[in-house]
């Protein structure tokens, strides 16, 4: 509170409220506090930093509208959150014994450069692979380190076992034992399905930028989460789901004080069997700015990506949502063998009570690349800037 006082975002919006200091003494007062949200960091990042002088570092995450929200770390801030990197990369299995893999890029998005540093802090030793350009580039570096662990995006741990397949090798026949799964939510169709591929155990991990990081155990039941350094409450606001809302406690750089994730979900109350005593935040169950209307009903995304990933041939697919004459029109794009249309159009149905329009098959490779995890979920009617690339793919199919 004392450093949150010094700021202009929470020191001016506490004062403006006549919220005084001495009346927030514990967890329990923070009610009284207002909320932010992630468009109250990005307006102006340099007034949520609680020691401007101690900043050694600048990362920038994806932002609400495009413009990148900067996340600013002290010394002090990057260890607790190298820290609570190490105790995910515990939980999920690893040790110093491992060879890791981290395959997440290095760059402004800070999750690459935190791993890495939290597999040395392991004592493991860390392959720090980023995003190379090729499938082929990633198969030498497995076959001439060997490692143990992948940490990276799930739909890319995916395809590098499809293409594997593709040139004829055999995934499980290298030496990897586990994946740490981050960047996107994975649904249990798709967990399974890399897992067989691969022959390993898939587990993910949670967390954002501005807060910090909590991740699954082999217990595969939600993320354990690190309440020491980040607060954790759940807005009941959004039809009876709660929105996931946090506070760091102990951060000196960018300070989330109630900061809303728009993330949905629920604390366990249960002891996880795992043995692990720190409590357990559910699987998320929603993310808010996901949510699009399309034909008058509201779709989740996830729905759409568990019912695409029901089909074990499915390799990959693009939903893309645009306005035709008016009505909202949906094409699903789909690389894959052997993928009967009708049967997907039946399961999107089953999952949104929406039908696309065109379902079309393509060639494998064919779906661009779009934005840093390869979105597979386009609405063309607010996200203008993917129409060149989404009217040049379609021509060419
Ligand atoms: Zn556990």
């Amino acid at each position: 509170m004392n450093l949150a006082y010094k700021t202009l975002l929470y020191g001016g919006l506490y004062r403006r409220q006549g919220i005084e200091k001495d009346s927030i003494n514990g967890l329990v007062d923070l009610k009284k506090l207002p909320t932010v949200s992630k468009s109250d960091l990005t307006r102006n990042f340099y007034e949520a930093i609680g020691k401007p002088r101690d900043v050694v570092k600048f990362h920038t995450t994806s932002g609400t509208s495009g413009t990148p929200t900067v996340v600013a770390f002290t010394h002090n801030d990057w260890d607790i959150y190298v820290k609570q990197n190490i105790k995910c990369l515990r939980l999920i299995g690893a040790n110093k014994y491992d060879i890791i893999y981290n395959a997440t890029p290095y760059g402004m998005f800070f999750a690459g450069l935190v791993l890495h540093d939290a597999i040395i802090g392991l004592g493991a030793k860390v392959i720090p692979a980023g995003a190379l350009s090729s499938t082929s580039a990633h198969f030498n570096l497995f076959e001439l380190f060997k490692p143990t662990v992948y940490i990276g995006i799930p739909q890319y741990l995916l395809k590098l076992a499809k293409d594997y397949l593709d040139i004829g090798k055999d995934p499980r026949e290298l030496a990897f034992e586990r994946a740490y799964c981050l960047g996107e939510p994975l649904n249990e169709k798709k967990r399974k399905l890399i897992e067989d591929l691969w022959d390993i155990e898939v587990y993910c991990g949670y967390g954002l930028s501005e807060i910090g990081a909590g991740s699954e155990c082999c217990e595969k039941v939600g993320f354990h989460w690190p309440v020491e350094d980040v607060h954790v409450e759940v807005l009941e606001e959004h039809h009876s789901k709660g929105e996931l809302t946090y506070t760091t406690l102990r951060k000196t750089g960018t300070l989330a004080i109630r900061f809303r994730s728009r993330d949905l979900g629920h604390i366990i109350d249960e002891p996880c069997a795992c043995g692990d005593k720190s409590p357990l935040i559910s699987h998320i169950e929603e993310r808010l700015d996901d949510l699009v209307k399309i034909k008058g009903t509201l779709i989740s995304p996830y729905a759409i990506d568990s019912a695409m990933y029901s089909f074990k041939n499915v390799r990959n697919y693009l939903f893309v949502i645009e306005e035709i004459r008016g009505l909202d029109n949906v094409t699903i794009y789909i690389e894959g063998n052997n993928v009967n249309s009708l049967l997907i159009k039946k399961a999107i149905k089953n999952a949104t009570f929406i039908t696309p329009n065109t379902v079309k098959m393509v060639s494998k490779d064919s779906i661009p690349l779009i934005g840093r995890k390869g979105k597979r979920f386009i609405d063309l009617r607010k996200e203008n800037s993917y129409n060149n690339i989404i009217q040049n793919f379609a021509k060419a199919t």
